[in-house]
């Protein structure tokens, strides 16, 4: 499948064709397209887009809209007028409609400010699902207040790149911690060094640091000295401070004492499945049994629990995932994040081809267990290569939503970050957008010479 566009944005319409034809690809040769999209203006701008016979054609006013605005509006409605055709040529729809490249409830709270019916524009512009549409609803209702910017201030993300073993769907960059064991010490040394540096930036700047967020990797690959040492240099009381174990098999009672003396409140450890066979599948190296004992061992210190579960693993059929569901939430934690598996580069399952089968009704199947048992939905990203074109939803009991994931996924919180391939983020609100500085991305680099990188991380928030 070949696309043509004159469109300026080509990226965003080929997203949209992608939906449909993942292998499809651009061209800039019309005489040679199997699908175009084409823009025109006349006082209004016009889409048509065409497949042979085919055609759809969608047209906006731009007279009142400022440069911005006019902006969003051209590419919303090509992407639309594009979506309509593939709906027409492929006779089906998808979940999120021509939505991508933006967080459903950013565009939501953005029509909303718009002073227009952003539920209408959902469902009758964009071909937002009514259930998808009514999720988004629900987020924004349990997320509130906590949504809002606080200005001045950022959290604090800390990064360990290092596993136990490599699981088939993970693209990270983290290694595994038993072939990386001289570099370990060493970066640790190098990044408690980071930390420090950031806080003192920190406070020499005024920016008033709310949460702290050690995640991975594994963090607690880590020896419990190695994660003393690096939460000794944390000399604040974050207003939330949340480990990401994730692997039960990193957890033991030194940690966890190491956790608790430093004021740790949240940990996340993560089952992803609880049939055994697809954990064995997937590459976790350790059981369910695992999964209870250590839920059990962290909950006996008090500590608010994430845990993560993954629909569509390979070898799990629905009903298999309809136990994990259960099992998760008869073990009632604070959160469950119910992901929908992405087949990013770099995980060996994208390798192996894999295609995930019924993904669609093992996520409404969550959503449905996780309602009916008090469950809260409070924040939703969607990735590239996501099956299903589905979504990532988090959910809380009732007032325990993780303040950071809501900071970092509606990006309403700047993010100091620290560690190797760490990113910090800058919001600018007043210009809608968002500066990053990456810091080295491979523990060798980050260790000999990521001082380079923390000084753009500081140019960036040094204004
Ligand atoms: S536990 Fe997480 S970081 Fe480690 S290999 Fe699995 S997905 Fe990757």
């Amino acid at each position: 499948m070949k696309l043509y566009t004159n469109f300026c944005y080509p990226t965003e319409i080929h997203d949209v064709v992608k939906l449909f034809f993942p292998q499809s690809e651009l061209t800039d040769d019309p005489s040679c397209c199997d699908v175009s999209l084409r823009e025109s203006f006349d006082g209004s701008y016009r889409y048509v887009a065409a497949s042979g016979e085919l055609r759809s054609e969608r047209t906006v006013d731009v007279e009142n809209a400022d440069e911005l605005q006019t902006v969003r509006l051209r590419k919303r409605y090509a992407k639309v007028a594009i979506y309509d055709l593939m709906t027409e040529l492929c006779g089906k729809t998808m979940p999120w409609g021509s939505l991508t490249g933006i967080r459903p409830t950013k565009l939501a709270e953005r029509l909303q400010a718009e002073g227009a019916d952003w539920r209408k524009e959902f469902t009758d512009l964009l071909g937002v699902s009514e259930e998808k549409t009514q999720l988004i609803a629900d987020i924004l209702r349990t997320q509130g207040d906590l949504r809002r910017r606080k200005n001045g201030c950022a959290d604090l993300y800390i990064g360990i790149p290092f596993c136990v073993s490599r699981c088939s769907y993970c693209s990270f960059t983290s290694g595994e911690i038993g072939k990386l064991g001289k570099y370990v010490q060493p970066y640790v040394d190098a990044l408690k060094g980071e930390i420090r540096a950031t806080l003192r930036f920190a406070k020499e700047k005024g920016i008033r640091i709310n949460n702290v967020y050690f995640g991975g990797g594994t963090p607690t690959s880590l020896s419990a000295e190695q994660l003393d040492e690096l939460m000794d240099c944390i000399d604040f009381s974050p207003a939330e401070y949340t480990v990401e174990a994730g692997r039960p098999d990193t957890l033991d009672k030194d940690k966890l004492d190491v956790m608790f003396k430093h004021g740790v409140g949240r940990v996340s450890v993560n089952p992803q499945t609880f049939n055994q066979s697809v954990l064995d599948v997937i590459g976790r190296k350790h059981t369910v049994a695992d999964i209870y004992d250590k839920y059990a061992l962290v909950k006996s210190y008090g500590f608010d629990v994430n845990m993560d579960l993954i629909a569509g693993l390979p070898t799990e059929s629905y009903e298999m995932f309809c136990h994990s569901v259960n099992e998760t939430v008869r073990l009632q934690p604070d959160n469950i994040t119910v992901h929908t598996l992405a087949l990013k580069h770099g995980s060996a399952l994208k390798e192996q081809s894999y295609g995930a089968s019924d993904v669609s009704a093992m996520v409404d199947y969550s959503r449905g267990k996780l309602y009916s048992d008090g469950y809260l939905p409070y924040y939703l990203y969607r990735q590239k290569y996501m099956a299903d074109n589905l979504e990532n939803v988090g959910y809380c009991k009732s007032g325990k939503q993780c303040l950071y994931n809501i900071g970092i996924m509606e990006e309403v919180s700047d993010i100091l970050a620290c560690g190797a391939n760490a990113i910090s983020k800058r919001i600018i609100p007043s210009e809608n957008r968002i500066e990053r500085a990456a810091n080295a991305k491979d523990v060798i680099t980050y260790i000999e010479r990521n001082d380079d990188y923390v000084s753009k991380k500081f140019q960036l928030f040094d204004r």
